[in-house]
């Protein structure tokens, strides 16, 4: 007998696979989906492995296969169970980035009266409460009634208690069943010259064709490889009936043809040739060409490249021509870009150097082209694959390169649900086993990147200068305002005298202006609007953050409260105080500032919708509106030729979130402000606001310098001991009830710290219990824990946490 460990799609307790006897006849192979029985379900499955050994005693059947070939090769099997083990999360959610869009069905529940209401009006043998009557009267009207139909009428939480009672009672029955496949091939009709035909055209045997069939007829003698119905329309309009007569004839062929939906329009498209590159960038191709050119195995060199180089050096060129050599040589590759910079001029810079050999993966196209995309690729019809963070998971076979541009941005870690990877922990796994080469573009590196690069483990290569809009050209002016002094000579606006006086311009001469504010999340820190103090954590070095509620202010880290201070413990000023501002306020202010300027504001509050980001940004660069106002989101507006100003609001509200990368992402934000190579830009100013000017991250950020942001920035993380010299994971809990939550924080707490002692686990810090950074979510409270080691994931890898926790290894901003 066979039996295969399959990983499951359904909430598991253990990360472990399940085994399966199969059935005598079945061919299952590893990487295969399957049904499989799973409690009262019948739940999606795939084959991890085949064995003739169970991998536990009891086994049940698999009932059948979903796909007679496997959806997934070794190599992305192997991979997820790296995934699973380096993110602690189960083997199927490891898995399930690599499945075919659509893929996902689950088994939907059902109730009806058991035994069947033969007599309707008969009444329950037992009494029942109301609630529960209610139900059963409303279940006696109809045969079988989905669970969520249920749910919806009569809430969600009685619905289910009522139904477990009615179980228990013998009262209703509960089934499963599959839920509906939600996208599928799609097949066109094709029309071509039946053999028949091709016989009278040779012996000159036509019989006589009205002018409308002749006419029908000679586009199918044009297209000998057959012609699809969808074209045919197009050349000859009203022809259902012609065909109809060529078919009773017997003198046309139908078919049907899988047709593939094509995101890329290539109609729109230009071909477009190399360019002759600058020595610079001659140079990093050469090393890149290199180590795509020596087998792994021979290479005494990393095959990994940091590629450090300010927006419009020639990044974008680069990676272009290392996937033409890369293509030459027969290898495939993926190209990541962040979600917001995945537009059609992206796709068409890359579509245009590699007309037809570029699939696009991505969750803004429609489950039909979703499908097609994925299938094309697996069956070896693309050879670069574009996309976000998730394209890393397209079904290639074994990539030989991959490019991650602008390698920094937040959008390459995952957040929810698991698996909550880093694409470029995972690329560089994924080229590790490939023998791959794997790329890294940026104007400012992840301090993560930069310190593998200064170790020897990455190659740095630079590109120094800019080529827009001319080699060389210089970036535009920034100035820095300190808000202190605007204070302190009695000017209380949002605006400095500077930035007022810098966007009336602005307004005067029809430019256009950008203003944001850094902040993501509600940053709500406490600062001296004298002398720039912060309140910070006694133990923790991190900035407080002001709850109104309570009045007070918590460490996000230890959990500690402190009153909230009267007077500025730096320099005894009473102007110390919550700064936040969202940007609902900031166009309020800068509305009644500029009453005669037209205002667009872009947060996430108003690009919920599909393309709205390039809504806003073409209804901005049709100068519809003077000022865009958001959060870091407007940065890629920066290009556009009528913006001749930027203004930074406030720098000090990303420099004071309650993490240990708020320095980077300041310094980030602001040398993007600051370094863009936007063509009006050139002209134009960037005016940045703040009540520390003398702060590291900005004083780099202003003058170009990342090496001396960089140095600052690893003697503090080496000295405070975070990453990348030791490793974080934060658990979360979250529940309903506030104070069961705090306590099973707290206990989870106890036991990890007796964990550690027992086992001497000595460099190992837990942080916490605290409140979350953000506290509630859904109406449900937030407590974490966090752990700081060379190997968290290793400590926690054993320890069974229990329902309502969640982990996330490596975590990327405030949990
Ligand atoms: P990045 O990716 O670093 O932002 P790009 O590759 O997009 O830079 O280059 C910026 C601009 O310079 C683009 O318009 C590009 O076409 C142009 N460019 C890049 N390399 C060259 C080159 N070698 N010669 C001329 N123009 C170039
Ligand atoms: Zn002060
Ligand atoms: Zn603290």
């Amino acid at each position: 007998m066979a039996f295969a460990e399959l990983a499951v799609n359904t909430p598991v307790l253990r990360p472990g696979s399940f085994s399966y006897s199969i059935p005598l006849g079945l061919e299952i192979k590893p990487g295969q989906a399957v049904w499989a029985p799973f409690g009262p379900k019948i739940v999606q499955g795939i084959v991890l492995e085949v064995s003739d050994q169970p991998a536990f005693g009891q086994t049940r059947e698999i009932c059948g296969v979903i796909s007679d070939t496997p959806l997934l090769s070794f190599h992305q099997l192997n991979l997820a169970a790296w995934i699973s083990q380096t993110y602690l999360c189960s083997i199927y959610e490891a898995l399930s980035p690599m499945l075919p869009p659509s893929f996902e069905r689950r088994s939907v529940a059902y109730i009806s009266l058991e035994p069947s209401p033969l007599n309707k009006s008969e009444k329950p043998p037992v009494t029942l409460s109301p609630s529960l009557q209610k139900i059963f009267d409303w279940l006696q009207t109809r045969d079988i009634t989905p669970q969520t139909e249920l749910e919806n009428i009569f809430g969600k939480k009685t619905t289910q208690t009522a139904i477990l009672k009615l179980i228990n009672q013998g009262l209703i029955n509960r089934t499963y069943q599959i839920s509906p496949v939600r996208t599928q091939t799609k097949f066109e009709k094709h029309f071509g010259l039946s053999e028949q035909a091709l016989a009278f055209i040779k012996d000159q045997t036509l019989p006589k064709l009205s002018p409308r069939q002749t006419e029908v007829f000679e586009c199918l003698r044009e297209n000998p490889q057959g012609i699809s119905k969808s074209r045919l329309n197009l050349l000859v309009k009203n022809n259902a009936a012609i065909l109809k007569a060529l078919e009773k004839k017997e003198l046309i062929l139908t078919e049907e043809h899988q047709v593939f939906r094509q995101p890329i329009d290539y109609s729109h498209i230009e071909t477009l040739p190399h360019l002759k590159l600058s020595p610079p960038q001659e140079k990093c191709l050469e090393s890149i060409n290199r180590s795509l050119n020596t087998p792994p195995e021979d290479d005494q060199n990393p095959r990994t490249f940091l590629l450090h180089g300010i927006t419009g050096s020639g990044k974008t060129e680069i990676y272009l021509q290392a996937l033409a050599e890369a293509l030459r040589l027969g290898k495939k590759a993926i190209v990541l870009v962040p979600e917001i910079s995945l537009t059609p001029q992206t796709i068409a810079r890359f579509a245009g150097r590699f007309p037809g050999r570029v699939a696009v993966l991505h969750s803004r196209l429609s489950p039909g082209e979703q499908f097609d995309e994925w299938q094309r690729i697996k069956n070896g019809q693309a050879d670069i694959v574009i996309g976000p963070r998730s394209a890393l998971f397209a079904p290639l076979d074994k990539p030989g390169i991959i490019i991650i541009d602008e390698e920094h941005e937040w959008t390459y870690k995952q957040q929810n649900p698991q698996p909550r990877y880093h694409t470029r922990t995972v690329a560089l796994k994924m080229t590790e086993e490939y023998g791959a080469v794997l790329v890294l573009g940026s104007a400012t590196p992840d301090i993560d990147s930069y310190f593998k690069a200064q170790n020897g483990l990455y190659q740095l290569l630079e590109l120094p200068e800019r080529l827009t809009p001319y080699r060389g050209a210089s970036l535009p002016k920034t100035e820095l305002v300190d808000m202190r002094t605007e204070l302190s000579e009695g000017n209380r606006s949002i605006f400095s005298r500077n930035l007022h006086a810098s966007i009336e311009k602005v307004l005067a001469k029809h430019e256009q202006a950008i203003l944001f504010i850094n902040r993501r999340g509600g940053a709500s820190f406490i600062q001296c609007r004298d002398c720039g103090y912060v309140a910070m954590c006694k133990s923790c070095d991190t900035p407080l953050t002001y709850h109104p509620d309570q009045e007070n202010l918590v460490c996000h880290q230890c959990g500690r409260h402190y009153p909230n201070p009267l007077t500025c413990p730096n320099c005894k000023s009473r102007r110390i105080k919550y700064l936040g501002m969202g940007t609902q306020k900031l166009e309020e202010e800068t509305g009644l500032a500029f009453p005669q300027a037209k205002l667009l504001r872009w947060d996430s509050d108003v690009t919920k919708g599909k393309d709205s980001h390039q809504q806003i940004m073409d209804k901005f660069s049709r100068h519809q509106a003077d000022i865009l106002i958001g959060t870091q989101m407007v940065a890629k507006g920066l290009d556009l030729p009528g913006v001749t100003l930027v203004g930074v609001i406030n720098a000090d509200i990303s420099l004071n979130l309650p993490d240990f990368r708020a320095g980077e992402r300041t310094f980030q934000l602001l040398a993007q402000v600051a370094g863009r190579a936007g063509r009006g830009l050139a002209g134009g100013k960037v005016v940045i606001q703040t009540y520390t000017p003398e702060n590291y991250a900005i004083q780099s950020a202003v003058c170009h310098d990342y090496p001396g942001f960089y140095a600052k920035e690893i003697a503090y993380r080496r000295e405070l001991n975070n990453p990348p010299f030791q490793k974080l994971a934060c658990l979360v809990f979250s529940h309903l009830n506030h104070d069961f939550c705090q306590q099973q924080a707290i206990l989870l707490a106890q036991t990890l710290r007796e964990k550690a002692d027992s086992t001497g686990s000595g460099t190992l810090e837990i942080l916490g219990p605290a409140p979350a950074f953000i506290q509630r979510l859904r109406g449900r409270y937030r407590y974490q824990i966090i752990l700081r080691s060379p190997n968290p994931a290793n400590f926690l890898r054993d320890i069974n946490l229990g329902q309502g926790w969640s982990i996330d290894i490596d975590p990327y901003g405030l949990c």
